[in-house]
């Protein structure tokens, strides 16, 4: 056995690791072939299920992980085969999702399982094909393969007629497939997962496209927007994620998703904790929505106690539970800060359209910017043309309190004051970024609003950008894109929606396509709202520029009208508000 990763745990090794069934039905192997992928250090997995009316008749994963030599691709469906651990004590340094060797083994016993692969890094030419079935190796064969490993599960349970009698419908079994490829997604941003049913793509994350992203594509823009961020550093543990407002929350606690050190897990208590944050903010019986990811030291997760490795036991479970708890109050405190209700009736502000830039006011409590000319003039105008943009978009009501700008500080936030002496702080992107998508998505109903350019943009790119392009010149033009092909990888940009302006901003227009490649080619269940995003980020007015009293002014109105003015396309705050009273505390004039 020398020379290969794998090997066989010892008897008594076995008989401390948690043992029962590994395979209960179609998601349990879809979740054991994730679970080895990523251990393998796969970069993007793709997982194919074919059914027909019956059930899941196939089961392909697909992976550019480690992949494993002639003899541990045999090795690997021994029971007790592993590379993860040696002996009991090292579960205590767990990093890997595996560790108890059985899965490859307890899966091949009731399917065949063919294995295709190839180690990588490794200089060897030839990948190894194995065909298992009955637990027996019945073919082992030299053959072509990319770096990586595929295994390939058919006739799941032909030999266990009672199980598969156990079975639920198609569309039962294949939800439980989405929701294990869910939570690995969730857990594990590093990688890109792709599942395909019958040849249809059902699900697809970026790599490191960042939590937020990757709970957009798969559950929609409309949730990740109503999430706000949760990070809290103990020594004991630190918490990172997303938790939902409490307007957003569900009649059960299957809304909550909780990883710990990259491991989705189901963890009553914890559950409970993130809860109990909301307090009286959710009525009775009612949950929030959230995605948590708890890394603490391995140490203190006892990951041994459940044979799918579904629950884990934590040492300091208390301490651990009230730091989520706390962490959850403390994100909806600061998230309600930033949303004070308005102290009076907000005036409705009247925005002349001003396009010369207006002298800083006197008796400003932070300075106003100088705009120096020649450096100044090109932000000035393009920030104007930006902000002229969205001047027509007409809300119904203000939402925002009345404030007037008193200036900007680090040339990205806009320091404002409320009538009744409320501090605001604005994030001037953030904000023209939900003013412009709210325009769009206004208008799109309506028509595209396309503006076409007098000089066509003329962009190039690499093959596979020009593949993905192709593909998304039709969603494109919905949103007001006019492209055609040019020339090998060349493409001309002939209109643009009018939210991005026009041909002066040619830089603007490149770096949507090269956004609108990377992102919405990850092919987002929702095209349109993913270039709805892009266009409003890339439309607005950036961080980092220096405006005008007036243009602030006007950003501030154009904000108000928005519909949801709190908060940007992302799900970000767009104001933060420090009452006078915080003022006076904080001076210790209380
Ligand atoms: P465990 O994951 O608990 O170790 P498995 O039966 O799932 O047990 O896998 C056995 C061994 O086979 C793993 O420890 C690993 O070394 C190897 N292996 C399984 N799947 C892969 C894969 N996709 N890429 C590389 N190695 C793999
Ligand atoms: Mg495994």
């Amino acid at each position: 056995m020398t020379g290969t990763k794998i090997r066989i745990l010892d008897p008594d090794t076995v008989n401390q690791i948690a043992a029962g069934e590994v395979v209960e039905r179609p998601a349990s192997v879809v979740k054991e072939l994730l679970e080895n992928a990523i251990d393998a250090g796969a970069m993007s997995i793709l997982v194919e299920v074919s059914s027909d009316l019956a059930g899941v008749t196939k089961i392909r994963v697909t992976d550019d992980g480690e992949g494993m030599t002639p003899e541990e691709a045999v090795l690997a469906f021994q029971p007790h085969a592993t590379s993860k651990i040696r002996d009991i004590a090292d579960l205590s340094f767990i990093r890997t999702l595996g560790f108890r060797g059985e899965a490859l083994a307890s899966i091949a016993a009731v399917a065949e399982v063919t294995l295709v692969t190839r180690p990588r890094d490794s200089g060897a030419l030839a990948g190894t094909r194995v065909v298992v079935r009955g637990g027996e190796v019945v073919e082992k064969n030299e053959v072509g393969a990319p770096e990586g490993t595929t295994v390939i599960v058919e006739h799941l349970f032909y030999n266990t007629p009672a199980r598969r009698k156990f079975l639920k419908s198609r569309n039962t079994e294949l939800a439980h497939i989405y929701g294990v490829a869910e939570s690995l997604a969730l857990a594990h941003g590093e990688v890109a997962f792709r599942v395909v049913h019958n040849g249809r793509e059902r699900m697809a994350t970026q790599r490191s496209g960042g939590l937020l992203n990757t709970i957009a594509g798969l559950y929609g823009a409309d949730l990740a927007r109503a999430l706000i961020p949760i990070e809290a550093r103990t020594p004991l543990l630190r918490i990172s994620g997303y938790i939902s407002r409490p307007s957003e929350n569900r009649g059960n606690p299957s809304g909550i998703s909780i990883s710990i050190n990259g491991r989705s897990i189901t963890a009553r208590q914890i559950t409970a904790a993130v809860r109990e944050g909301y307090g009286t903010l959710l009525p009775k019986g009612r949950y929030p929505v959230a995605f948590l990811d708890l890394s603490l030291e391995a140490g203190l997760v006892d990951v041994n106690v459940h044979p799918t490795k579904r629950e884990v036991r934590l040492s300091r479970e208390q301490e651990i539970l009230s730091v989520v708890a706390a962490a959850v109050e403390e994100a909806l405190r600061r998230h309600e800060l930033a949303h004070e209700a308005p102290a009076e009736p907000v005036q409705q502000q009247i925005v002349p359209a001003v396009l010369e830039p207006e002298k800083p006011e006197g008796g400003s409590m932070v300075a106003q910017p100088e705009v120096s000319y020649a450096a100044g003039h090109r932000e000035f105008t393009l920030s104007d043309r930006q902000l002229r943009r969205t001047e027509g978009s007409r809300g119904a009501e203000n939402l925002l309190p009345a404030m007037e700008p008193v200036g900007q500080v680090a040339a990205t936030y806009i320091v404002a004051e409320g009538t009744d002496g409320t501090l605001y702080l604005i994030d001037q992107h953030a904000a023209h970024e939900r003013i412009l998508y709210d325009q769009v998505v206004e208008q799109r109903d309506a028509k595209p609003r396309s503006q076409e350019l007098i000089v066509p943009a003329i962009l190039s790119f690499p093959p596979r950008e020009s593949a993905a392009l192709r593909d998304l010149i039709p969603v494109l033009a919905e949103e007001g894109f006019m492209v055609e092909e040019f020339g090998r990888d060349t493409f001309a940009v002939r209109a643009v929606p009018v939210a991005l302006g026009t041909l002066e901003d040619l830089e603007v227009i490149r770096e949507t396509v090269a956004d609108l490649l990377t992102d919405a080619s990850r092919t987002n269940p929702d095209q349109r709202e993913a270039v709805t995003c892009i266009v409003a980020c890339r439309g607005a007015v950036k961080a980092g520029v220096l405006l005008t009293h007036e243009q602030q002014k006007r950003l501030l109105a154009q904000l108000a009208r928005t519909k949801t003015p709190w908060t940007c396309p992302h799900g970000r705050p767009t104001v933060v508000a420090f009452d006078k009273r915080k003022l006076d505390r904080m001076f210790w004039r209380a």
